[in-house]
């Protein structure tokens, strides 16, 4: 079944909290027989901004890490693409990065509410200082703008915000319809991302009440591990695929140089 999926979502050790070079990857995507492998590292940030992510002074060297994962591996397509951190009043810094390589996507990320990284483990005891329905607003809020913003192919892990469990009472769908209806109007893709499972919360991002809104509104679709590890590669793919079919969706998108195709899921087995 994982000649028909991609993993576009992987990072590598530029990053700093990542382990293995790209090629790595890309054996390991090859050694399962993986349709196609996608880079997707952390971008960089201007000046220094977290130790999470490769620095402007790597950049080239994540170019040729990528370029030497496809010289070594020529029997799986490797993609090129970035984890983009959006951020308010960041459209000239992400402007300028979707200029400096030829990109097969860029995946845009809501990781920060201002200066707090929702999803930095150090960090939680942040989420006790407010109530949560206050950080799902602020999250959501960024959510959408980084959706309409137009810098990105996919969204990722759309629903980040409940990665240690925190989420409001009552029906979340007041969250998602709205996500979803910017997701539809900028005509950008999501992402199922398995690691998930491997956080607190213990549930692919997103919820399934969020996919079926979102295969109902036609949304192109990705499955990805966010690989922080070779071994990641395709981590739980099964249970995306299976999860994906149960929301509605029939077919996973595909991209090359920011053009995107369809692909028919598996069918599982
Ligand atoms: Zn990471
Ligand atoms: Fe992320
Ligand atoms: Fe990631
Ligand atoms: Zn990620």
């Amino acid at each position: 079944m994982l000649a028909s999926l991609a993993d576009y979502h992987t990072h590598n050790l530029l990053c700093k909290h990542a382990e293995g070079w790209p090629t790595e990857y890309a054996r390991h995507a090859a050694d399962l027989g993986l349709g196609e492998i996608g880079m997707s590292d952390h971008s960089p940030m201007p000046g220094y901004f977290d130790n999470w992510r490769m620095l402007d002074e790597e950049f080239s060297t994540y170019l040729q890490s990528v370029e030497a994962a496809r010289e070594n591996h020529p029997q799986i397509p490797v993609r090129l693409g970035l984890e983009v951190d959006f951020f308010e009043n960041g459209g000239d810094w992400i402007e300028s990065l979707a200029t400096r390589a030829p990109w097969d996507y860029l995946i845009g990320s809501v990781h920060y509410l201002g200066d707090w990284a929702v999803d930095d483990p150090s960090l939680v005891h942040r989420f006790r200082d407010q109530k949560v329905e206050v950080v799902w607003d602020r999250y959501w809020t960024l959510f959408r703008l980084a959706a309409k913003s137009g810098f990105f192919d996919i969204m990722a892990h759309p629903d980040l915000v409940k990665k240690f469990g925190h989420r409001p009472a009552g029906d979340l769908r007041r969250y998602y319809e709205p996500a979803v209806q910017a997701i539809v109007d900028a005509g950008v893709a999501i992402e199922i991302n398995t690691a998930g499972l491997f956080k607190e919360v213990h549930e692919i991002y997103p919820a399934p009440e969020f996919l079926k809104l979102a295969a109902g509104a036609g949304v192109p679709l990705v499955i990805s591990s966010d690989a922080h590890h070779p071994a990641e590669v395709a981590r739980c793919f099964h249970e995306a695929v299976a999860l994906a079919r149960q929301c509605g969706f029939t077919h996973t998108v595909r991209f090359a140089q920011r053009q995107r195709h369809q692909v028919p899921l598996p069918l599982g087995e």
